[in-house]
Order: structure tokens, then sequence, then C-alpha cells
């Protein structure tokens, strides 16, 4: 098997017995990240910097270190801030921008040992299903030219996808780990809301953005998701909760399990309001397709009712806007980024620097907000908004009485075309499947599950998995094992 086709478990395999070393492994993928340049997956590469860290990753190999991820070569999207590298969030306001400081989740993934080879494309501050909100450009699908890759994950999901990296980091406030994971036909995991740090994550709705991992496979996954979680003093809404060993749970017998059925005892729930209108037949084909492999393996499968589904577009797209238009008023033009070169005094000063700054879909999210929050709207809008944001938790809370896991599609459809979609509001309401989970802060995962028809044949579907608060272990466990037994997540796109 060539380096390219190897993924993260098997590139981990061969620096272990020597066959590969970790520049050799950062040259290939540097040079792919240069040969597909067009697909715009990428906003910032550091070629040197990378292989001085991969011949550091090999000298310490060889004195005998074992860091989980020692050598593997990843990119971080690129709304985690970085020291030796720009930090965009896909914005022109923060162009060439310099961190005084790392994210979190970059120094725990180096300190695992993983080299960074760069900075991957995304829509601007993470609002966008399509990653064609990027200051940047758009990125291109690896699958399908003319399709987009979703987002807001898009340049990480495209970089995996189209082999220019392993695994890659990925945000999800209201699905950007996972719809651009489906669209891309890899796997994609959230964790539970407070799992991984967002200590230098840029913010664009607090209390639902989470980290999380992009790679090939659910084991990949895992590993990457382990370097990366675990409480964060420096974040205030970190938890404390142990981290299990994720990869050594993915193989972890079940009671009442066998070899032949290892997921026998487990209750999947089928929330029927998100297998109504407005699923396309191609989506819903490849889903059932992927559910009935997963009764295969020994799984149930249960009818359940998650009857708030529906108010999720609308809740969510009132309290992200609305914690957006708080967040990003960091943005003067005096502390960061872009500031105007023409003004007549201060208030003009902020005023055109936003202006010039921002890019349509961020400016209308930052007015919806200030809207929503403003007094006499507050009680009307964002209020209620949060209560049906309970009440949509509590159905979650409701239905996992009688399943261990639920599951559906990650989208309506496969990916759009590129340029279609120029309603904000039909992009808003493709987020159906992704949003409820995001509100109720539960772990939620992306796993290929086939492709859409006719023209649509290069068009990857996603399965999405999501489990109780604290379930990824279940989560990954469940994904792994329909791996085992599907080979979507190895299919690669002929570039
Ligand atoms: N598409 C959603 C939005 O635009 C989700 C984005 C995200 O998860 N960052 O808000």
């Amino acid at each position: 098997m060539s380096l390219a086709e190897q993924d993260l478990r098997g590139q981990l395999q061969a620096l272990r017995d020597g066959s590969v070393s970790s520049e050799e492994l950062v040259r290939h993928h540097l040079a792919r990240i240069e040969r597909h340049a067009g697909l715009g997956a990428f906003v910032h590469v550091d070629a040197d910097a990378a292989l001085t860290a991969a011949r550091e990753a090999d000298a310490a190999r060889a004195s005998g270190s074992a860091a989980p991820l020692l050598g593997l070569p990843l990119a971080h999207k690129d709304v985690f801030v970085t020291r030796d590298m720009p930090s965009t969030a896909g914005s022109r306001m923060l162009a060439g921008y310099r961190s005084p400081f790392d994210a979190t989740v970059v120094v725990r993934l180096r300190e695992a040992g993983a080299v960074c080879l760069g900075k991957t494309n995304m829509d601007e501050f993470a609002m966008g299903s399509a990653n064609e909100n990027s200051a940047f450009g758009a990125v291109r699908n690896p699958w399908d030219a003319g399709a987009v890759p979703g987002g807001s994950s898009g340049g990480s999901a495209a970089a995996v996808a189209a082999r220019l990296v392993p695994a890659a980091t990925g945000s999800d406030t209201g699905g950007s780990i996972r719809q651009p994971a489906a669209f891309c036909g890899i796997t994609g995991i959230k964790p539970t809301y407070g799992v991984c740090s967002r200590y230098g994550m840029i913010a664009y709705a607090s209390s639902l953005d989470q980290a999380g991992a992009m790679a090939r496979s659910a084991w990949d996954c895992a590993l990457v998701l382990g370097a990366m979680a675990g409480f964060d003093p420096r974040d205030s809404t970190s938890v404390q909760h142990p981290v299990p060993d994720y990869t050594a749970a993915l193989d972890a017998p079940r009671e009442g399990a066998d070899a032949a059925r290892p997921l026998a005892g487990l209750r999947i729930g089928l929330p029927r309001e998100w297998f109504a209108q407005g699923l396309s037949g191609e989506v819903e084909q490849a889903v059932r397709e992927a559910l009935e492999q997963l009764r295969g393996l020994g799984a149930q499968l249960v009818d359940i009712a998650l009857p708030r589904s529906d108010l999720s577009v609308a809740a969510y797209y009132i309290l992200a806007p609305a914690e957006a238009s708080s967040n990003l008023s960091r943005f003067d033009g005096v502390r960061y980024g872009h500031r105007a070169e023409q003004y007549a005094d201060l208030a003009q000063m902020y005023a055109n620097s936003r202006a010039e700054g921002f890019g349509p879909e961020v400016k209308r999210r930052i007015l919806i907000g200030t809207y929503v929050l403003s007094h006499g709207y507050y009680d009307a809008y964002y209020l209620q908004a949060q209560k049906i944001r309970r009440l949509i938790a509590q159905d979650f809370l409701a239905a996992f009485e009688s399943c261990d896991l639920i599951a559906g599609p990650v989208a309506p459809t496969v990916a759009w075309n590129l340029g279609e979609q120029t309603d904000p509001l039909a992009s808003y309401l493709a987020d159906l499947h992704t949003l409820p989970a995001s509100l109720a802060g539960l772990p939620a995962m992306s796993v290929p599950a086939g492709f859409g028809r006719g023209e649509h044949a290069r068009r990857p579907v996603g399965l999405q998995l999501v489990a109780p608060h604290f379930g990824e272990a279940r989560l990954l466990h469940a994904a792994h094992q329909l791996q085992q037994v599907s080979d979507w997540h190895r299919r690669a796109p002929a570039l």
C-alpha cells in the first residue's frame, strides 16, 4: 500500500516498525498539498517548520519516545490560534494576524508528537455550511470539483479526503465537523460540550463551540480526540471528566456480545422527525443501508421521537448570532486585526474597520444577533430560544431512556454545487439534522455511509450517530464496528 493510501493508524504502524520516517511522511504529504493546491483546502502551509518537527520526532522515536501521535502529520482548522503561523478564522479581519499564544488543542497535539503541516480553510468565523464564506476563497470537494466540501470545517474535510493529511482538527458549533465530514466521505467526531478546551479557539457562539477530530476512520478519530480532550483550567467551560482510552474502547467487548454480533444489546434510536419530509431519497437509502449493517452487527433499531427537532433551526439561528454579535465586538480595529485607513473620528474608525473586515454573512449574523438581544426583542426572541433549547435537550434525555445511541442522516442532501446556494435561509434550513445535538451539547459523529445516485454518484453520504453526554467511547465503538464490515471510509477520490 502506498503512503497516501495509509490512514493515520497505518502510518503510525509504519513509523513504529521503522518502515517509514516522519520526515518521509511529512515530505510526502507536503508534496500532495502542493500538487492539489487548487482545492483551496489550506490557507497556510509551513513546510520548513513541519520538516524540522518531523526530524525532531524521528530523533525522539530513536531515543525511545512513544508519544501517541509521534511523527504523524496533521493540520489545524484556522480557527485555532497558533503562535508560529497566522490565524485568520477565514476572515479578512484577521488576515496576517499572529497570536501571542497557541490554542490548548494545538499545544496538546504537539505534545502528543503530531507534526502540524499548516492551517486549513474555513467559513469566515465558522459561519457557513459550504465553505463559500471564506475570505480566502472557496474550497472544492475532492470527490467532485463542482461540489462544495461542506462547512465550516471544509478545508479540514477536503484535506483529509484528498489525502493531503491523514487527520485534521475541526470545530463544530452547529454541525461544522459532521456536515463537511459527510460531504467529503470522511469520519468526524464532535465530543460533548466541554470535553475539548476552547482556549485559543476563535469564538463564534461560545455556548455551542466545540473542537473535535476529522480523519478517515473511527480508529483515527479516537487517537486524535484522545490527545485533544481533557480538562483545561484556562477554559471556564472545560469539564473535569476523565478522558477514557478511546482507542482501547473501540474493540472492547460489550456485555452479552460476541465477535459475530459485537453490537448485541445496543439499542439505536431512529428519530422519526429526522426521516421526514425534506430528506432526499438517495441520502435516506444510504443511511438505511448503514442502519441495516448496524442491525446485522447485533444492534436493535428502535423508533423514537425528538418532537422539538423542528424548532432547532429557529432556536439556533437566534442563539448563535446573539453570541456571535457579542463575541465579534472585540474586532474593533483597535485591539486585533484590520483597521481602516480612512476615517474622520473614532466612531467612523470602528464602523469602517468592521465594514471592510467582515464579509456579508458575518455582518448578517451580527445584525440578527444585535437585533434579538436588543431591548424589547430580548424576551420575544432570545429568551424564547433559550427555553426551546432546554426543551430540545430534554427531548434527548427522554429519548435516551429507550435507546443507547441515536442515528440518522447528517444532512438532508449530498453536497450541493459550488455557487448554487445563494439564499442564506436555505443553507440554514439544511442544518436541521446537526443542530439538535449541538443545542443539547451532546457528542455526535459522522460516519461515511455511501454515495448519492445518478449525477451524485461521487457525492458522499454520512450517517450521524449521537450519544448521551460523555458517550464518546460508545459512539466511536459503534462507528468502528460498522467500519469493520463496510469500506466507505476506505474509498478515495480519484485525484
Ligand atoms: N452551519 C452552521 C452555521 O453556519 C454551523 C456552523 C458551525 O458549526 N460552525 O452556523
